[in-house]
């Protein structure tokens, strides 16, 4: 059974205020104790003394008390007395004794009921005082009866209202957690009322809400991501479908077969790269951050990603210039690979005839930089802020001919961010764009030959333009 909070609330107090009663009640009757009976035996005391310092012998009537009879009839109304010359013979007796006086004793004599003080008087004559102190007994009885009922009564009254104390405090706890039961799938908006719960509680409640806008946010980014997909994969659809309804609808020529075969291929390219992207997400989402084990030399990745793309370019009538000095990141090869792969394809695909893209690599302080500028046709401010978002396209028919999906920059940051990096881009409409990738420089270190993948023989590219582009 798990452990209750309110239980043990309840419990620890009850045990506190339990200790903290009794230890009073027994102060409290130990203190009133010891003066109701101090005063008893210091009464009689008192009395056993004036009675022994009255005590005188004389030659001719002997032995004599020269107290009052007012004072020892006084004496004789709460108790007794009594005086034995040294023979042991009574001289002085009154009241009601309890019983013969062992010859022994002197002092004070406690019983339980009874008080009685002996004391030797002049020429050995013995005095006896006593009393009962039924009386006090009783009323310590009673403090003590009296003190106990309290206590009981007390605790019970300390166990109901810490009941109804937690119960109160638990309140907006068990608030919170309806409020976290009832946020589901189809109730994401809900959010605990972090300005009515106590300030105690406060930094739960935000701590609630953010996790659940975070729900509420990967959730929502989860159905658009699915309908983005459904979306991206529409069109090519359509486009095979047409293609294939159309060659289908009658006899058709050798060209024309393969201008629709062509055209399907295009459109099985364009959903290829969608779910290959798709694919590489996935497996960033898996495997989360990458492990920060290998150095990683950028600038080797940087040319290998300027050779793969540099056929493209070519056809595209766009020069590559490379300049990277040796620059090593920790991280994951292939991951990085794909950062600088994706800012050179873009840079080349939203390029014109004759345009060129500038590749750079250095290290700047603690940091190595990439940067990917081309003067292409560049991207408008109405759209720069949304490019890193998934499926974010600036201009669909301009990116369809390229096959991209909009993924390609979503997944660039991720990446980036992954290795505790940024990317930035800056860009104008006609004249280009500028995206900048700053990551944590690995400080004096060599980087993992075999963690680039690339050929680890291979001297390092020159600084300087990679060439004029193959054809
Ligand atoms: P895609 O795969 O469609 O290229 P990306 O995520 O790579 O998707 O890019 C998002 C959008 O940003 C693209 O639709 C494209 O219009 C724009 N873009 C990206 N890089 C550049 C660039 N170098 N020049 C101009 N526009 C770019």
């Amino acid at each position: 059974m798990p452990r209750s909070l309110r239980r043990s609330v309840i419990g620890w107090y009850a045990l506190l205020a339990c200790v903290a009663f009794a230890g009073f009640g027994v102060l409290l009757n130990l203190r009133v104790r010891s003066a109701l009976f101090g005063r008893a035996e210091a009464s009689i005391e008192g009395h056993a003394r004036a009675i022994a310092a009255t005590v005188e012998f004389d030659l001719l009537s002997g032995w004599e008390v020269g107290l009052g009879e007012g004072y020892l009839q006084g004496i004789a109304s709460e108790g007794w007395y009594e005086v034995l010359d040294p023979k042991g013979r009574m001289l002085l007796r009154g009241g009601t004794l309890p019983g013969a006086l062992s010859s022994e004793a002197t002092g004070l004599l406690r019983e339980a009921d009874v008080r009685e003080f002996v004391l030797g008087g002049p020429g050995q004559i013995r005095v006896r005082v006593g009393r009962s102190v039924a009386r006090e007994v009783r009323e310590a009885r009673e403090l003590f009866l009296l003190t106990l009922g309290s206590g009981v009564a007390l605790l019970l009254l300390l166990l109901l209202g810490g009941w109804w104390i937690t119960t109160r405090t638990l309140q907006p706890i068990r608030t919170m957690s309806a409020t976290a039961g009832r946020i589901s799938a189809s109730d994401l908006a809900s959010r605990v009322d972090a300005e009515a719960v106590p300030q105690e509680l406060r930094d739960l409640a935000l701590t609630l809400n953010d996790t659940f806008d975070r729900l509420e946010r990967a959730f929502q980014g989860q159905v658009r991501f699915t309908g983005d997909v459904s979306h991206e994969l529409r069109t090519p659809l359509a486009v095979i479908r047409t293609q294939v309804e159309q060659a289908l609808r009658r006899e058709r020529s050798g060209p024309e077969y393969r201008q629709a075969l062509h055209a399907c291929l295009r459109s099985v390219d364009r959903m290829t790269r969608l779910v290959e992207q798709m694919l590489a997400f996935a497996r960033l989402e898996r495997s989360g951050a990458p492990p920060a084990a290998n150095g990683v030399a950028l600038d080797e990745i940087a040319r290998d990603s300027v050779e793969e793309v540099l056929e493209t370019a070519a056809t595209a009538g766009v020069t590559v210039h490379v300049r990277a000095a040796p620059a090593c990141v920790l991280g994951d090869a292939l991951r990085l690979r794909a950062v600088t792969s994706n800012l050179l394809s873009n840079a080349v695909r939203y390029n014109r005839p004759g345009g060129r893209v500038d590749v750079l690599v250095e290290r700047e302080g603690t940091q190595v930089v990439l940067s990917v500028a081309d003067d292409g046709i560049g991207i408008g401010p109405e759209a720069l802020p949304h490019i890193f978002e998934r499926f974010y396209q600036v201009d669909a028919a301009r990116t369809s001919a390229g096959g991209g999906a909009g993924l390609g920059l979503a997944l660039v940051q991720r990446i980036v961010l992954d290795h505790g990096g940024t990317v930035v881009a800056e860009s104008r409409p006609g004249e280009g764009s500028v995206f900048t990738v700053r990551l944590p420089a690995l400080p004096n270190a060599a980087p993992d030959p075999g963690a680039n993948h690339g050929s680890p023989d291979r001297p390092p590219a020159s600084a300087g333009p990679a060439g004029p582009p193959r054809a």
